[in-house]
């Protein structure tokens, strides 16, 4: 047996000493570790961890009826589960968020707005757009959709809210609108003067990636089925706006996807069946022809309503009462009765589309004298109640039928499992009162919690551009 060799000093020393070294390192690495895992959940940033919110009432947006005393539980930007309290699977170290007597519904979503608007709907703010997002998200608007507006401005935004580095709702576009000649918007529209142009029209639309394309009032039916045709072929619908013809049989058969406006024409059986046969949806924008009509500048009180007090620029509040105070011409006076009758028959119709079974969205077209980015999209819900739906059915069709318009139902407008984290709690119950909606608590964007008092109008940090009026001349001119 070889007589085990003694190591030398120096190798010893080093040896001990780095072992030491091993042991301290291991010994720190197991206390390290330790403190990490018991301290897992308090570490991490709150935004990180798994959020629970218990004992809500939830709205699911699919218009069934709430669950009550139910949990919501969202990993990153991903419900992961959605129903009774009793069978959640509430994660450890979950964020959680008691909300008994309190709602949970999803994100809203205003399927028309212009994001370039001035307070008036005729001036434009390009500036102010921060101001108009922060509003929406405010109020709870986790989705629109603009539909019409300067085409390389609005693309950027949409791109920039995607990315994450503008904090807004998440932004589809129809880009810029396409009229003929003497567009009513010329700003905001690309003006075609032959169909020979529409194939290029298209595939440009096509490679700047708009979500949908809008035909405009102008466009005469042969155009408009020639750009239906193109607009088709590169797997891009079309919605369109002709004003008082929105609703007509003969537009349908133009092969178009959906009206942006609710019709404001008597609409026959005939016409509703064909709408329904032909699968178009369309957009209810009740709050814009109310506007129109001025019912809901009759009585200012509505300004004091926080969502609105809370996020608009004084010169706004101000420059709107004069507005709503000022003598009208007799073309306006005429235009405003038009209006009036325009409303109620709006409001028959959307009862009737939804009765045959019409997908309905809801929309706005904020920005217009009293209507506001954010808080129009409450107003709405409740002229869709004054319309006949139940308050289940319109908050479905602010959610999941806003989704459905995109065909993106399978990624958000509802709270299911799978679906993005776009959440509100309100105080209160929507489906009973559709007010509550307004009584917003937290809004959760794409699974972040936002910080709604930072939204709030600041005149410090809002240099306060004004809109700039006159550059282009409205349809009612
Ligand atoms: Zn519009």
């Amino acid at each position: 047996m070889m007589k085990r060799a003694v190591a030398p000093f120096w190798y010893r020393a080093i040896y001990w000493s780095h072992a030491g070294e091993v042991m301290k390192r291991r010994k720190r690495f197991l206390i390290v570790t330790g403190i990490a895992v018991l301290c897992f959940t308090q570490s991490m940033p709150a935004q990180e961890r798994p959020i629970a919110i218990l004992h809500a009432r939830l709205i699911d947006g699919l218009g069934r009826p709430p669950v009550e005393d139910a949990v919501l539980i969202l990993e990153g930007n991903k419900i992961v589960y959605a129903g009774p309290a009793n069978a959640a699977p509430v994660p450890r170290g979950a964020q959680l968020i008691e909300a008994k007597g309190k709602t949970v519904m999803p994100g809203l979503a205003d399927m028309h707005v212009h994001l370039q608007g001035g307070w008036d709907g005729i001036s434009m703010d390009l500036l102010g757009y921060q101001r108009y997002l922060n509003a929406m998200l405010y109020a709870g608007i986790t989705t629109v959709l603009d539909t019409g507006d300067y085409q390389p401005w609005i693309l950027q935004l949409r791109q920039e809210a995607a990315s994450g580095h503008l904090l807004s709702p998440r932004i589809y576009c129809t880009g810029a609108m396409i009229d003929a000649a003497d567009p009513a918007w010329p700003d905001l529209a690309y003006t075609l003067s032959s169909r020979a142009q529409i194939p290029e029209l298209v595939l440009r639309d096509k490679r700047a990636g708009v979500d949908l394309i809008k035909g405009y009032a102008n466009l005469s039916d042969r155009v408009l089925r020639r750009l239906v045709t193109e607009a088709h072929k590169e797997k891009i619908r079309v919605v369109i706006d002709q004003w008082d013809r929105n609703g007509s049989p003969d537009l349908v058969q133009t092969g178009i996807d959906g009206f942006a406006h609710a019709p404001t024409r008597k609409m026959p059986a005939d016409d509703l069946q064909i709408i329904h046969d032909h699968g178009l949806f369309v957009i209810t924008t009740l709050t814009v022809e109310e506007y129109s009509g001025r019912r809901r500048l009759a009585d200012l009180k509505f300004l004091d309503e926080p969502l609105i007090a809370d996020t608009t620029p004084p010169w706004f509040l101000t420059e709107l009462r004069a507005e709503a105070t000022r003598t009208l011409s007799e073309v306006e006076k005429s235009d405003v009765q038009n209006s009036v009758a325009g409303f109620d028959e709006m409001k028959r119709n959307v009862k009737k589309l939804l009765d045959a079974g019409v997908l309905l969205a809801a929309g706005t077209d904020a920005p217009y004298p009293g209507v506001f980015q954010g808080e129009a999209i409450h107003h709405e819900l409740e002229l869709l109640i004054a319309a006949g739906m139940t308050p289940l059915e319109a908050i479905r069709t602010a959610t999941y039928n806003g989704a459905r318009i995109m065909q993106a139902e399978e990624e958000w407008g509802s709270l299911q499992s799978g679906r993005s984290a776009n959440v509100l709690i309100v105080a209160g119950n929507p489906a009973e009162r559709i007010s509550d909606t307004r009584k917003i608590e937290t809004v959760i964007l794409h699974g972040k919690i936002v910080d709604r008092a930072s939204l709030r109008f600041d005149a410090k940090r809002d240099p306060g551009f004004r809109a700039v009026n006159g550059n282009f001349s409205s349809p009612l001119q």
